[in-house]
């Protein structure tokens, strides 16, 4: 193995939408950045694909002028113990992406502003040694003063500072996204462009079918403990009793007929942001986006927290270079909260789960307050 050394400023192992936002904006300030993804891009990403407005801004990213498949939207409902909740704005409150076409052209984009990408490598170890941080993958080593952790819940550089805990908090998934054409979804639902969400009955989770474009997404998420997955019993069994109603629903009301073939469903897990948050900074690193376990606890939403995790990560490193550990943690904190429960979080968290979920059920039902507090609040629509 040659140790290649002296030639970055910083290594972002990771190329999704935190990795390409960091490397875009350190090369756009002057910095030599290299990039190193596992994946050969464009690669698939098991994901939804619902961006914020706050994506584009902090990408700055004019969305009418994104050349990929987008699906605007004004309107989103939410199925609740078999009634369909409808919420209307009178303008375009978020949008609807394919990873493999997003991610592809964030990371040419900061391609494009000067950072050297390497796809298709493995990192296989991070250390933190006198002369910075050495990065290995299978062929060579590669060492930079700081290293940005950005490779998802399994992180390599989270990893090397201790951060993936046993237990933690996650998201678990099941999802499928496949290419059905715009005619037929238009047959399939009324709601065509449009996000429809099913709230599970204990609001432990929700399932989604998401038509963008030529795509249909479909998939369900809930709350677990990433221990359970290792052992292939609690949250992983839950998922499936609830992914198997969500299914035989889609199928009675005809929204998944017999002969529609879908690509096969896949699993994942991500840490969100409860309870016990993964550190984002240690001597030498920074983590952003899933590897900092930035995700939204209610809805899951990890892209906006990934970018704009990214984008303040860079922003240290440009400004504060050896401190930037420091102030990164910091910013992470003002923009992101502790990630402990405060007194209000405390106070629910006290409370019997039969009295939160009549809460949640108030909630959704009443018009105003789904707005503001579900789709504005938790997703973050605007
Ligand atoms: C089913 C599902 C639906 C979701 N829906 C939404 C949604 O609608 N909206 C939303 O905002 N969020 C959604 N999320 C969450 C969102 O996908 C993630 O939060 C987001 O992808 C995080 O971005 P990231 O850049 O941190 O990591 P990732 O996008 O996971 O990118 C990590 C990259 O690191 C690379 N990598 C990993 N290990 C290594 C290694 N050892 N060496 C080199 N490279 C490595 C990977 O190949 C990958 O390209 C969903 C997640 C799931 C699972």
């Amino acid at each position: 193995m040659t140790p290649t050394t002296g030639a970055w400023d910083a290594i972002v192992v990771g190329g999704g939408p935190g990795g390409s936002a960091v490397a875009w904006r350190l090369a756009r300030g002057g910095a030599r950045v290299l990039v190193i993804d596992a994946a050969r891009f464009p690669r698939p990403k098991l994901c939804a694909g619902w961006v914020t407005p706050a994506v584009w801004r902090a990408l700055e990213i004019d969305p009418a002028r994104y050349p990929l498949t987008i699906q605007p939207f004004s309107d989103a409902t939410i199925e609740l113990d078999g009634e369909v909740l409808e919420t209307s704005w009178d303008r375009i409150v978020s949008y609807g992406i394919i990873r493999r076409e997003f991610d592809e052209h964030l990371l040419r984009r900061a391609e494009q502003s000067g950072a050297v990408i390497r796809d298709g490598v493995r990192v296989t170890g991070v250390v933190r040694g006198a002369g910075g941080v050495r990065v290995d993958t299978d062929g060579e080593s590669f060492t930079a003063p700081i290293v940005v952790g950005a490779g998802g819940h399994h992180c390599p550089v989270a990893r090397a500072l201790g951060e993936i805990a046993d237990g933690e908090a996650v998201v678990v998934t099941r999802e499928s996204e496949t290419r059905v054409g715009t005619d037929l979804l238009r047959e399939l639902t009324k709601r065509c462009g449009t996000p429809e969400l099913f709230a599970e009955p204990d609001f432990r989770g929700y399932g989604w079918y998401f038509t963008k474009g030529d795509f249909l997404n479909v998939g369900i998420g809930c709350l677990g403990d990433g221990k359970d997955l290792r052992t292939g019993g609690g949250s992983g069994r839950d998922l499936h009793r609830r992914f198997d109603a969500m299914m035989a629903r889609l199928r009675a009301d005809g929204r998944l007929p017999a002969g529609l073939e879908l690509e096969p469903f896949r699993g994942h897990a991500y840490a969100v942001r409860i309870d016990h948050p993964r550190r984002a900074a240690g001597d030498g690193f920074l983590l952003v986006g899933d590897a900092a376990g930035l995700a939204r606890g209610v809805s899951g939403e990890g892209i906006g927290p990934a970018v704009e995790s990214g984008v303040l990560a860079a922003d240290a490193i440009l400004e504060a270079n050896s401190s930037a550990a420091t102030r990164y943690a910091v910013a992470i904190a003002a923009r992101f909260g502790s990630g402990r429960p405060g007194v209000a979080g405390r106070l629910l968290g006290g409370l019997p789960h039969a009295v939160t979920e009549t809460l949640a059920r108030t909630i959704c039902r009443a018009p105003w307050l789904r707005r503001r507090l579900v789709f504005e609040g938790a997703f973050g629509m605007e």
